[in-house]
């Protein structure tokens, strides 16, 4: 595996990447590696910022694996180096039956794991790398421009160059930049991908599925101990809806509750809420708490869950979406991110075989890409059966996923 390295020889080329999300900055990063000019735009204002922050009081985590940490190290080994620091090694499923009762089904033979890790602090690991990068005087600093929409996008005169308008969140002011190319990492509800289908052909599904998720949490015991294993990812599964705990570094677990829209909008008050978790998850209740459970439940935002499907991803070598934006999938097999990145790698791979023709590159990837990711959107549907389901049953037995929640 080759790390990056400043490899592009042609003459100097300034990109824009659109959106400062864990693939945002990622692309960011290793682009300005390669030896690009790159501003890095995020409408929302820096996560680090403590204003920012309070608003931002939840405690998401995410399953990193062998994928994403592939990825991480072919842009940076010492990041990759620094994530793993943070995360926790899970190394199985704990599934909780109805009776509260656990069993634990490994993930392998030899220690294999996926691993938990906050993604603020994923978010917030990379947009510091950027400031590193940015001090070390080593190649272009990384421009990051917190606060700033995309909010048009076209191709302009005979080079046919992006030129994207970009709105300035507090002010209002529009500002106009042209690129050599841009590389969007808008997420699933992409403003890139909109505009970007004026001029590509692209083939688009959005397809919601009838699940909502909402993020609830399992407090720390006493002196930040954990009360239950920490290194599993505890699955509650009960066919139609399921609860499932991930482990944070302080000792809590964020857990996560997912059912029917129609169900979760019917338990609409304390009483029916509490008595749904008494029957259904009873050691989960004990473990949450009455209390935190009510206020998280009615509180804490209800997520929908989408999977996006497009073909191509980039138009000629002026554009190219990454991560959600091009591939956004439910998160049942854990791989969003993880793919996200992969997507990343595969991509600064072929730029370097085309010896950094974008065009080639972006054409090559489009074509050779969408396959695997059309394969792995179908795994985290189906692994939503499996999770809420074939876990309890024998049919698990007869298989063994490795890689997946
Ligand atoms: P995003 O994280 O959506 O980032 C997009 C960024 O672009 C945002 O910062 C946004 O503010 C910015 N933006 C949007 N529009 C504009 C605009 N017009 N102009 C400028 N900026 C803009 N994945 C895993 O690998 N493992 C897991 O365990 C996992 N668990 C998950 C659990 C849940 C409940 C959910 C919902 C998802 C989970 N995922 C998981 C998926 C993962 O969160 C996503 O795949 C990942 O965050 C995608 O990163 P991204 O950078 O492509 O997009």
């Amino acid at each position: 595996m080759s790390a990056v390295v400043s490899l592009n020889q042609e003459k100097e080329k300034e990109v824009g990447v659109i959106g400062a999300g864990l693939v945002g900055c990622l692309t960011a990063l290793a682009l300005q590696k390669k030896g690009y000019k790159v501003i890095l735009f995020e409408l929302r204002q820096d996560p680090r910022l403590k204003s920012t922050k309070e608003k931002n009081l939840r405690s998401i985590n995410l399953a990193i694996s062998d994928r994403g940490i592939k990825a991480l190290k072919y842009v940076d080994e010492n990041l990759a180096k620094k994530v793993l620091d943070k995360v926790i090694p899970m190394r199985g499923r704990m599934i909780h039956d109805s009776k509260g009762n656990q069993e634990s089904q490994l993930y392998g033979l030899y220690g294999e794991s996926i691993k938990s890790i906050d993604r603020g602090y994923l978010n917030q690991e990379l947009l510091n790398e950027i400031d590193i990068i940015n001090k070390s005087g080593v190649g272009y600093p990384i421009e990051v421009l917190f606060g700033k929409k995309l909010i048009n996008l076209s191709f302009l005169g005979e080079e046919e160059n992006p030129t994207v308008t970009i709105v300035d969140q507090s002010s209002h002011q529009e500002q106009i930049f042209e690129f050599d190319f841009i590389v969007s990492a808008d997420g699933a509800f992409s403003a890139t991908r909109h505009y970007l289908q004026r001029y590509v052909r692209m083939t688009f599904k959005q397809e919601f599925i009838d699940t909502c998720y909402i993020e609830l949490s399992i407090p720390a015991g006493p002196g930040n101990s954990f009360l239950i294993d920490p290194n599993h990812l505890h699955i509650w599964p009960r066919d139609k809806f399921m609860l499932i705990a991930l482990p944070n570094q302080n000792g809590s677990f964020t857990s996560t509750f997912f059912s029917s829209w129609e169900l979760a909008e019917s338990l609409n008050t304390d009483t029916k809420i509490l008595n749904f978790f008494k029957e259904h998850f009873e050691d989960g209740l004990k473990l949450i708490g009455e209390d935190n459970l009510i206020s998280s439940f009615k509180n804490n935002p209800k997520g929908s869950l989408v999977q996006i499907h497009c073909n191509p991803y980039n138009y000629k070598g002026k554009a190219i979406l990454i991560g959600d934006a091009a591939h956004g999938m439910v998160p049942f097999y854990g791989q969003g991110m993880n793919c996200g990145f992969e997507s990343l790698r595969i991509l600064l791979e072929m730029l370097e075989k085309n010896n950094f023709n974008t065009e080639k590159a972006f054409n090559q990837y489009s074509k050779e890409r969408h396959q695997d990711l059309e394969v792995i959107l179908k795994l985290a549907l189906d692994n939503y059966n499996e999770m809420s389901h074939d876990v309890t049953s024998i049919v698990y037995l007869m298989r063994k996923k490795i890689d997946s929640f």
